[in-house]
């Protein structure tokens, strides 16, 4: 996969690029990712990218012109995605989706926003990661490169881990321990010391169920499950509305 971003802040990438997963899979080609200054598309002198709002009132407004010159010049064959509140939210799915594709443009605005014909002439997709309002997409961007590099081959060691993941069945993730086996009296669960490696499976699977009942009741509504777990989460209802009523 190509990645290729567009900023006036390139030096914010310069860790998130060299370090942990993201920093091998790049030495090892897995993925390629260049940092483009939005700057380098201006025209003037001054290299200007913000102007006052058509209509006054509020912030600065990033101008149209490089943004145009950056996406011809960079995304003709990418993907371009716009960092925007107003997106699409972000979930696993999406994520999925646009890890498919080969070649991505993120465009990372900041102040007001991009001059809105930005969105009309060169932007595919808006994606958000959240109902909140951050002062750039920079940290957007970074969080949906990271996220989709978990899902090409080879960047998580153990492709397992990745498919045993929260969302990826539409559940969350089993409780994880380490050594040491007690923490302050509390001791890792018998089944995981006991080497019966179908009765883990099982107990994960049913702690799988059970935490997203607690934590994420709304994602069993779609969650891609066996019969047995069906019968499982609707033993755990029962338990809950039984508790419910003593
Ligand atoms: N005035 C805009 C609005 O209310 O929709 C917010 C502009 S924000 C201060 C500046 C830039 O940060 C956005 O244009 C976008 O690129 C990025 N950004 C902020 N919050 C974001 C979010 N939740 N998801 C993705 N990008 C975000």
């Amino acid at each position: 996969m190509h990645i290729d971003v567009v900023t006036i802040f390139p030096e914010l990438f310069e860790p998130f690029l060299t370090t942990s997963l993201i920093g091998r899979a790049r030495e090892e080609g897995l993925l390629e990712i260049e940092i483009h200054d939005l700057r380098e598309f201006t025209a003037d002198r001054h290299r200007v990218v913000d102007d006052e709002p058509y209509g006054g009132g509020g912030g600065m407004v990033m101008i149209a012109p490089p943004w145009l010159r950056a996406a011809g010049a960079l995304g003709e064959a990418s993907w371009r995605i716009l960092m925007s509140p107003q997106g699409v939210p972000l979930d696993d799915g999406k994520v999925e989706e646009i890890a498919a594709r080969e070649r991505l443009l993120l465009m990372c605005a900041r102040y007001e926003g991009v001059d809105d014909r930005v969105r009309d002439l060169v932007v595919d997709e808006e994606i958000s990661i959240g109902d909140y309002v951050l002062s750039g997409g920079e940290v957007p961007a970074m969080v949906l490169i990271e996220a989709i590099s978990r899902q090409i081959p080879g960047v998580v060691g153990q492709a397992r881990s990745v498919e045993q993941d929260s969302f990826r069945r539409g559940l969350l993730d089993f409780p994880q321990y380490t050594r040491p086996a007690e923490v302050e009296g509390l001791q890792v669960p018998e089944v995981l010391r006991s080497g019966d490696h179908a009765a883990i499976d099982a107990w994960r699977r049913r702690q799988a169920l059970r935490r997203t009942m607690e934590k994420r009741p709304d994602l069993l509504e779609t969650a891609d499950l066996t019969d047995e777990e069906r019968r499982e989460v609707a033993r755990l209802r029962a338990c809950k509305v039984g508790a419910g009523t003593e």
